[in-house]
């Protein structure tokens, strides 16, 4: 474990992913071109299941002190309620939206990463890289125009929607560019008669405009400017539109961020190339509909992370490297997919079309389930693997999570030091000789499991094989499939 891991953009996600790989104690460094952390306040929020990986790795604590609880969302049109969605359903004990600003989390992250010991290098651009099969040649350019070669065992390319990294490697970025702008302003609000923490979606036959709280008296708007150019507004502009499709009464001041941005809806369909890795905006870039982009990035950090861990400490073969791409993937394509159809649904135009629009929102989000639905979803509990090439073993008939699938709501890993898989089944003495075989896969504690049955549960919480009561072959063969030397007693089964 000689060379370090470098991480390439030290945003959301390579701040994730370099905390991550020193929490294992794996040689890590995180390097950005920039010379300091944004200040702009761009993702606003996380979503639970972000929430839940956090407080895995021991830092969802601070999070939670300094975001705004959100426990709704709404969606008005021609002065009334259309639908209005509340959070509490949601199956995880961190059932609300957290609004923290990019920058913000940015700041809480680099925290948690000096607290493990590690640090961002800045004013430090990656500028070549060549991988050699058995590590990767890198060139960084420091400011001052000093030039360093460094070997890294593996890169992680975290360097965003231009990714140096991607294009290095001839990757395609496939997809679309939207035809229509957007324009944004982080400002005081008065007279906005909703609850103060209750992002609100307001649609008009012109267009949409949104109110996303940052903090007592300040939102977040964003409004649709159809094909006019994009252009950075000023304050008038932003009031003008919001007078037009709010609700009415309301005043803007005060703004620090006026801005503008065009969609993008593209993904790299390879998330590796050899001892390459992407993770976030540099493989996938979307709508902001629906708040996905950074919380899907910090969650392909940590499912990246504990895989690399436990192969660079030749606790598990190299093939475990290979199920990233494809859960994660799978995983882009779905809400890439959910957030152009999101944005699509606000930029209707036809009289006509909005009309139904309105009428369907009304009638469907009336009854409870499609509101529980959609919360469950926007939260990202509900993201699983089925087609991840780590499941074993589904027993048929056994109720519970199935592989692929989140183990538990109240499931939490707790922080620890090593990405260990959890066996959740009775104590026995079956039980306690898998544990001794597998002591680099396995947490020397079990878990009672909340019916019958065995769950073996990844370091991540979701579930890699399900066996019936006693049938611990099933666990054996899908541990052993991991490990990074099978042992001939592994072999038998
Ligand atoms: C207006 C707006 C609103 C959004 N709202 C939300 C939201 O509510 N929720 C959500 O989840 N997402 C949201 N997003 C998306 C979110 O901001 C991005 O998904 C997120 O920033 C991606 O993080 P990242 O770490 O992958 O990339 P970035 O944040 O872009 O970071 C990349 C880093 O790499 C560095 N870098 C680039 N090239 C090099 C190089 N060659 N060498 C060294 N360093 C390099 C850059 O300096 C940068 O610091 C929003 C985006 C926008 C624009």
């Amino acid at each position: 474990m000689s060379k370090p891991v470098l991480v390439v953009g030290a945003g959301p996600v390579g701040l994730t992913m370099a905390a991550e790989l020193a929490r294992y104690g794996v040689p890590v460094r995180l390097v950005d071109k920039a010379p300091g952390r944004t200040d702009q306040s761009r993702a606003l929020a996380v979503w639970p299941r972000t929430l839940e990986l956090l407080a895995a790795a021991g830092c969802a604590g601070a999070f939670v002190a300094t975001g705004l609880h959100a426990e709704a969302v709404s969606i008005h049109a021609g002065g009334k309620v259309l639908a209005r969605i509340p959070f509490a359903t949601i199956a995880s004990r961190f059932n609300y939206l957290l609004m923290i600003a990019q920058s913000e989390t940015e700041r809480l992250l680099e925290d948690h990463l000096q607290s493990l010991g590690g640090k961002v290098e800045r004013g430090a651009e990656l500028t070549d890289l060549v991988d050699r099969g058995d590590g990767v040649s890198c060139t960084l350019v420091h400011d001052g125009g000093r030039s360093e070669t460094m070997e890294a065992a593996w890169l992680i390319g975290c360097d965003g929607a231009h990714s140096f990294v991607r294009r290095r490697l001839g990757l395609a970025f496939e997809g679309d560019t939207l035809p229509t702008g957007f324009i944004i302003a982080d400002a005081h609000v008065a007279g906005l008669a909703i609850a103060p923490d209750e992002p609100a979606i307001f649609w008009h036959s012109d267009g949409a405009v949104m109110f996303f709280p940052m903090a007592p008296g300040r939102y977040r708007i964003i409004a649709d400017i159809g094909s006019t150019p994009l252009h950075a507004p000023d304050l008038k502009e932003v009031q003008a539109i919001v007078d037009q499709r709010g609700p009415g009464g309301i005043t803007l001041s005060d703004p620090v961020w006026l801005s503008d941005f065009g969609v993008n809806e593209r993904t790299v369909r390879n998330y590796r190339a050899g001892r390459v890795f992407l993770a976030g905006d540099a493989a996938h870039v979307h709508s902001p509909a629906g708040g996905q982009g950074m919380n899907m990035g910090m969650q392909d950090a940590f499912n990246l992370a504990w895989k690399l861990a436990l192969v660079e400490r030749r606790e598990a073969g190299p093939a475990l490297l290979d199920s990233y791409s494809i859960e994660r993937s799978a995983v882009a394509r779905q809400v890439l997919s959910d957030s152009g159809r999101m944005t699509r649904i606000v930029l209707l135009r036809s009289h006509l079309a909005q009309w139904l629009r309105g009428f369907a929102v009304q009638g469907i989000f009336k009854i409870p389930l499609v509101r529980r639905t959609v919360a469950n979803r926007l939260s990202g509990v509900m993201i699983a693997y089925p087609d991840s090439p780590l499941n074993a073993g589904f027993a048929r008939g056994l109720r519970g999570a199935r592989p692929g699938q989140r183990f538990a709501a109240d499931y939490a890993p707790g922080a620890g030091d090593l990405p260990r898989f959890t066996l959740v089944a009775t104590d026995d003495a079956q039980a306690r000789a898998m544990m001794a075989r597998h002591t680099a896969l396995l947490k020397p504690e079990l878990r009672q499991p909340p019916r019958k049955g065995i769950w073996l549960v990844r370091p991540d919480g979701y579930v890699a094989a399900t066996a019936r009561s006693g049938n611990w072959p099933v666990i054996e063969a899908a541990l052993a499939g991991m490990a990074a030397d099978p042992s001939p007693l592994n072999r038998r089964f």
